[in-house]
């Protein structure tokens, strides 16, 4: 049985599908969305957070490190990320949990005891499983034999995915998916590469694929002033949208904001988009009328 390495069980959860869900978040991604709010789970291995309001200086850290990677500069703690051999001793002797390992391998045993806590509340509100990250499809296989474990128990299960993987892959995962969360951030391929990192054609070949092949899917659009949220690229988006196959698509609008700022700090790395605002209401609303006109089943996300 393959393990799977996370960074997080979040239950109670109730924005990633219907009802209330325990979502499961898989370290690695391949993208690197400029307004990304989970940079945390980007590498693929297992990373140092440091939570500075913890800290009392009791110095430890800088003692257990083998490497040089710790060091006070400034009479500031400063950490040296290439120098880093990911041994964890400063982990271990910080007592005030102000240093900590971002990153836990875990069996499918492990996260379905965690899953199965919640099935009342579940049932009770047609919620289930949802896998995110990250990327999950850089797990495929302990993703899958997880997917496959909760739906046969009969757990409703949700794949958040930003869609860039081989299409053999996706197309495995219709077996154990119940609902797919697809992740549409622009439809224009220059400026999805530059946002992003990568080309956005595999992604939208693989949506064409996925609601051709009948999947059930609520397409996810972030909408991040100055970057996803002109009316040309939700225009093109709806364009796109309504030509594909299937029952009338659903879409989410997701107004971006700015609660990663910290989780950046804790990387001891630089917000990108500190002057960046959170969209006003009459915009969510506006861009929602416009996907509506194109015959798209729209709504505004949390
Ligand atoms: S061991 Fe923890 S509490 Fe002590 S200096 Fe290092 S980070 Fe701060
Ligand atoms: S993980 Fe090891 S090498 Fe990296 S900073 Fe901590 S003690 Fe140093």
């Amino acid at each position: 049985m393959p393990t799977g390495l996370i960074f997080d069980i979040k239950k109670f959860a109730v924005h990633d599908g219907p009802g209330i869900r325990t979502t499961v978040f898989m370290k690695g991604c391949p993208l690197r969305c400029a307004w990304c709010h989970n940079p945390e789970s980007w590498k693929r291995e297992p990373e140092i957070l440091f939570y500075e309001q913890r800290c009392i200086g009791c110095e430890k850290c800088f003692e257990a490190c083998p490497s040089g990677a710790l060091r006070i500069e400034d009479g500031k703690r400063a950490y040296d990320r290439d120098r880093c051999r990911h041994c964890y001793a400063c982990v271990d002797v910080c007592y005030a949990e102000a240093t900590i390992k971002c990153g836990r391998e875990v069996t499918v045993e492990d996260v379905m005891a965690e899953v199965e806590k919640d099935r009342p509340f579940y049932e009770h509100s047609g919620g289930g499983m949802t896998v995110s990250g990250g990327e999950p499809m850089m797990q495929e296989a302990f993703v899958f034999s997880l997917m496959k474990r909760a739906k046969e128990t009969g757990i409703h299960t949700a794949l958040d995915t930003s869609g860039y993987v081989r299409w053999e892959v996706l197309a495995r995962f219709q077996e154990v998916t119940d609902l797919f969360l697809y992740d549409l951030k622009l439809v224009d391929e220059a400026r999805h590469r530059t946002y992003t990192g990568v080309s956005n054609r595999g992604i939208l070949d693989n949506l064409k694929k996925l609601s051709g092949a009948g999947a059930s899917l609520m397409i996810r659009m972030p909408i991040v002033p100055g970057y996803t949220d002109g009316e040309a690229d939700v225009e093109a988006a709806g364009r796109y949208l309504s030509s594909l196959d299937g029952d009338r698509i659903r879409v989410q609008l997701l107004p971006y904001h700015r609660l990663a700022e910290s989780k950046y700090e804790r990387l001891e790395d630089v917000y990108p988009l500190k002057e960046v605002p959170a969209p006003p209401k009459e915009r969510m609303e506006r861009l929602r009328e416009l996907l509506s006109g194109y015959d798209l089943d729209a709504s505004v996300g949390g």
